[in-house]
This record gives C-alpha cells, sequence and structure tokens, in this order.
C-alpha cells in the first residue's frame, strides 16, 4: 500500500516522500482512513510503530481548511509527559511543511508567556500535557469550546501516572459533538472501559497484539547480584559495540548515582528523569540525540516514548517492577525496521517475580546470557548451566505456559570443573574467597551499594554472584 491510497492530500504525500517514509506502517494504513472519515478510534499502537503520523497527518488535511480564532484552538492533543508532547509537537512541525497551520506547545516548566503568546494569536493544533493546559484554562487563556478533534495520546500511561481525573475535567469542557481519538500502548479492558468515556461508536484499531516486542530488538537477561550490576554493565558496555544506548533505572537516586559511577569509569553519560528542570530536561535530550553523550540514564517517566533515531542499545540496569514497562523500555531501539539489543540486568530475589512477569506478558523467555571477558555467551545453551523452576516465579505467573522462566541460572553439582574455568576467566564471576562464606554479601535485600567509584575491581572485593554460590 502507499500513501497515496490511503486518501490524503498531494502534499501530504509529498511530505512524506521528503520525510524518506516509502510505504505507510500497519497503524497508518488502519488509522489514516478512520480518522479522515470523521470517526472516533480506540486505537492500540506501541510507540515506534508510527502512530504520531497516523493521527497527525490525517488531521492537518482536516485542519486545513478553516481558521483559528484567538484562544480557541481547533483541535488538541493530550500527551502524559513533556517529552512526548514535544515529541509529537516536533513530528507536526515536519509534517505540516507544506501547509500554514498554527501550532502551541503547553507544557510545564517553561515560561506561560511564550505560550500566552501563541494562545491568543489563534492555534489549528494545541499540544499539551493535561495539568499545564488546565493551568492555562483556570488563568482564562484559552477556551476548548472549539475544539474539533481531541487526540488521547498514551493513554495507559496517563492512567498509570494519575491524569485521568484532568483528562476527564478537560473533556468535558470540550464539545459533545467532536471526534477523539484515542490511543494506548495496549487496550486491556480496563483501558477500553476508560476510552468509552471519551468516545463515541469508534473503530477500535490494534496493530499489534497487546505488549508484543518487536522482532528487531535482540533481547538477553543477565544475572548478577546486586552489588556486581555496575560492573557487570560496564562489561558490557566496553564490548558490545553501542553507538548510543539509554540505561533505565527503577529509582530516580539511583540514576545520579549511575552517572557519577560511569563518568568516574570514563563513560560520558548523562541523567534524565522528572525532577530535572525542563530545560535541563530538553539540553540533556538534545546532547543525547546529537551523539555528543552516548549514555543516557533515565527513568521511564522521563524516556517513556522518546524516539532516538537508530538506538543501538537499551539496558534495564534494574528490571520493571511493571512488565509493560519492559516493553516500553526495549521498545526505544530496533525502530523503523533497524535492529537493535536489550539487556537487562536482574540480580535481586524481587527480580525473580518481576522476570517472571514479563516473559508471562511478552509471551516467551528472555533468553539468558552470561558476559564472560565482556563477551555475552548464550547461558541457555551453555553446558554448564541449566535453568530451573523459580518457585517465587512460579507464584507470580500463575495460569502461565511461562511459569518459573523468571529464573536464575544454576550450576549443576557434575560441573565444579567448569566452574574453575569460569573462575579463570576473570570475569564478573571472578573470586578467591569460598562462596559460602562470600553468600552473605548476597543477601538480596541488601541496600543498594554505593557507587564503586574507588577504582576497585571486582577481583578486589572479592564477592560472588548469587548463583555461583549455590
Ligand atoms: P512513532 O511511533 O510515531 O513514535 O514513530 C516512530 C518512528 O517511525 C519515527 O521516527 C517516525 O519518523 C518513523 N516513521 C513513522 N512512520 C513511518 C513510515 N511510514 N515509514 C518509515 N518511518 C516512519
Amino acid at each position: 500500500m502507499k500513501f497515496s491510497d490511503l486518501g490524503l492530500s498531494d502534499e501530504l504525500s509529498c511530505v512524506v516522500a521528503d520525510l524518506g517514509y516509502k510505504s505507510p506502517t500497519p497503524i497508518q494504513e488502519k488509522s489514516i482512513p478512520i480518522v479522515l472519515m470523521g470517526r472516533d478510534i480506540l486505537g492500540s499502537a506501541q510507540t515506534g510503530t508510527g502512530k504520531t503520523a497516523s493521527f497527525t497527518l490525517p488531521m492537518i488535511d482536516i485542519l486545513a481548511s478553516g481558521r483559528a480564532k484567538a484562544r480557541l484552538p481547533r483541535s488538541l492533543i493530550l500527551a502524559p509527559t513533556r517529552e512526548l508532547a514535544a515529541q509529537v509537537a516536533e513530528s507536526f512541525e515536519s509534517f505540516s511543511s507544506y501547509h500554514k497551520l498554527s501550532m502551541a506547545l503547553l507544557i510545564g516548566g517553561v515560561s506561560f508567556s511564550d505560550q500566552n503568546a501563541a494562545l491568543s494569536k489563534g492555534v489549528d493544533v494545541l499540544i499539551a500535557t493535561p495539568g499545564r493546559l488546565l493551568d492555562h484554562f483556570e488563568r482564562g487563556k484559552v477556551l476548548l469550546n472549539d475544539v474539533k478533534i481531541l487526540v488521547i495520546d498514551e493513554a495507559d500511561r496517563m492512567l498509570d501516572m494519575g491524569f485521568i481525573p484532568d483528562v476527564e475535567r478537560i473533556s468535558g469542557l470540550l464539545p459533545r459533538m467532536r471526534q477523539t481519538l484515542f490511543f494506548s500502548a495496549t487496550l486491556s479492558d480496563d483501558i477500553q472501559k476508560l476510552g468509552s468515556k471519551f468516545v463515541m461508536n469508534p473503530k477500535i484499531v490494534e496493530v499489534a497484539p497487546p505488549a508484543t516486542t518487536a522482532d528487531t530488538v535482540a533481547q538477553h537477561l543477565v544475572w548478577t547480584d546486586l552489588k556486581s550490576k555496575r560492573k557487570v554493565l560496564r562489561d558490557i558496555l566496553r564490548h558490545e559495540s553501542v553507538k548510543n544506548a539509554v540505561v533505565f533505572c527503577n529509582r530516580k537516586r539511583d540514576i545520579s548515582i549511575l552517572v557519577k559511577s560511569l563518568t568516574n569509569h570514563g563513560f560520558s553519560a548523562s541523567a534524565l528523569h522528572g525532577d530535572m528542570t525542563q530545560s535541563a530536561r530538553l539540553k540533556a535530550l538534545q546532547r543525547f540525540k546529537d551523539g555528543e553523550v552516548p549514555l543516557m540514564i533515565a527513568s521511564d517517566v522521563a524516556a517513556r516514548g522518546l524516539d532516538i533515531a537508530g538506538l543501538s542499545h537499551v539496558f534495564n540496569f534494574d528490571v520493571p517492577n511493571h512488565a509493560e514497562d519492559y516493553v516500553h523500555r526495549i521498545g526505544r531501539t530496533g525502530r523503523a525496521g533497524k535492529s537493535g539489543r536489550a539487556f537487562t540486568i536482574a540480580a535481586s530475589k524481587d527480580d525473580h517475580k518481576y522476570v517472571g512477569f514479563i516473559e508471562t506478558l511478552i509471551g516467551k523467555p528472555i533468553p539468558l546470557v552470561k558476559i564472560i571477558d565482556g563477551r555475552v555467551i548464550d547461558a541457555d545453551a551453555s553446558a554448564n548451566v541449566k535453568t530451573t523452576v523459580d518457585e517465587s516465579a512460579k507464584g507470580a505467573a500463575k495460569g502461565s505456559k511461562l511459569v518459573g522462566r523468571g529464573r536464575i541460572p544454576a550450576i549443576e553439582k557434575s560441573a565444579d570443573d567448569k566452574l574453575t574455568e569460569l573462575d579463570n576467566t576473570k570475569s564478573i564471576t571472578e573470586t578467591s574467597k569460598p562462596a559460602a562464606k562470600i553468600k552473605n554479601h548476597n543477601r538480596d535485600d541488601e541496600l543498594p551499594s554505593p557507587p564503586d567509584c574507588s577504582g576497585n575491581t571486582l577481583a578486589e572485593t572479592g564477592h560472588v554472584p548469587a548463583f555461583l554460590s549455590r
């Protein structure tokens, strides 16, 4: 199928050709004709599938006729985070290069006055995060009774972040007769129920089964212990051809620890998380996009939906607690047909459970690997390692065929000689102390270890991953 078959104007066919898009993606093929017909949509599409163009392109054609009045936007796109909203605005700008449409971006962390000035001129497309939009509304700077098209993007994220009451309030300020496009990464029963509050007689558009991971991303799971996580990460970073990578942490405080640690070890890394000021976030993102800083250590909130061209790697420095976050995180790489690699570093007892949740959600095990001298070795295929059914994961993934895949490798008793061989590799498994004695160091409930900025190697700290001491 070609873009010209979807009913878009010639101008937009030229725009997409200029951007190098050869053919529409499945979500674009399905959504664009429906949007052009004026129908509502309940759509499930992950980021990276071309979802943004699936609603912005037809919106541009719909809005091409007509003019905006001061403070009365003609369409509204709601996104959960500043970054996502900014990204939609960026896409809108590049798609509307042949049109004279005006746009305003209302996000927190930047001055109200510029946003005000844009609103007072009249905007065809208003792109906003819910909180900032309501701030402007309450100050009387924007009226929503002329909005003809509402897009709710990343609705599942809105739900997670507690934004739904704001979205409901905004929706109540809009005319009832409007077109609503509701997109979510997944269309679970809860999300469909939520979506039905906003849409009327919608077309359901689903392009991928819920929470599938792209085939273009090679996934790897590495088990280690809490103290060795940073070393494991550095080992992989040194030996993989990492062009640029996002490293996800679960907690903001761990982000700064990891940035410091990596910097001390000679890597160039910067942080991106929700507590940074908007200008610091945009600056960090720009430097990362420009390739000045190849490693971005990020939280889920900051990095969800980020579109970084040609990202080679994603690292889960922490196993995400919500399985869907795994899909979003690794979806930053392997985009637009390119291949990418994702590594998940698991270490704590709880990680057994969380890996189990993820494997249940994605419907397959994450291939287990060992890192030996920085090389990635397929652990499932290696002779000295077998997988065990882990009881906690079993409980977690109840009812799943993948029960127990949240697993750690166990060393077979007969493989003592292989163990010695592993020790000799001076890899992350390196130790000179008896495993039994060291086991105490590997309590799963221990607090995060301080940054290993001392320059000590793991051989010097002398501990051993939990699975080797079993
Ligand atoms: P999105 O899912 O909207 O975040 O888009 C992901 C990436 O795919 C962006 O870099 C888009 O520029 C790109 N993209 C969107 N549609 C197409 C297309 N039809 N062909 C090639 N790339 C596309």
